[in-house]
């Protein structure tokens, strides 16, 4: 993430305005430790949202299920995935500070987890 070299006229976490960088030592210490969470995680994954649906294609073709099933299964795979590592792009870190992108992910997963439970159970 190349978010930590960009200077910021508000707080790069909470979004705190008329700061540089960040309003207080605990915003600071957030920030740095989700994005050493996100640098060891982060190939792991881009691994699991591109890998997961080419291998529910494959595995589909073996196990006796309607496609329907499948796509809840990748749906809910995706879900849980994202809900567990929000990481966004920079872009939307830079518009909506790291705590709000977070939380964003976060409400996108469960979006997914939940769209794709009808399907699985
Ligand atoms: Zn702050």
């Amino acid at each position: 993430m190349g978010i930590e070299s960009i200077i910021s006229k508000e707080c790069k976490w909470c979004n705190a305005k008329n700061t540089i960088n960040f309003c207080s030592d605990e915003c600071r210490e957030k920030f740095y430790s989700f994005a050493a969470f996100a640098r060891k995680y982060i190939k792991l994954f881009i691994i699991l949202i591109i890998v997961c649906p080419f291998a529910f294609i494959p595995i589909s073709a073996f196990i006796d299920h309607d496609s329907l099933f499948f796509f809840g299964a990748m749906f809910l795979f995706l879900g849980v995935t994202i809900t567990a590592l929000s990481f966004c792009t920079t872009q939307t870190v830079e518009l909506l500070g790291l705590r709000r992108s977070i939380i964003a992910g976060r409400i996108c997963g469960i979006v997914m987890i939940v769209i794709s439970l009808p399907f699985i159970l």
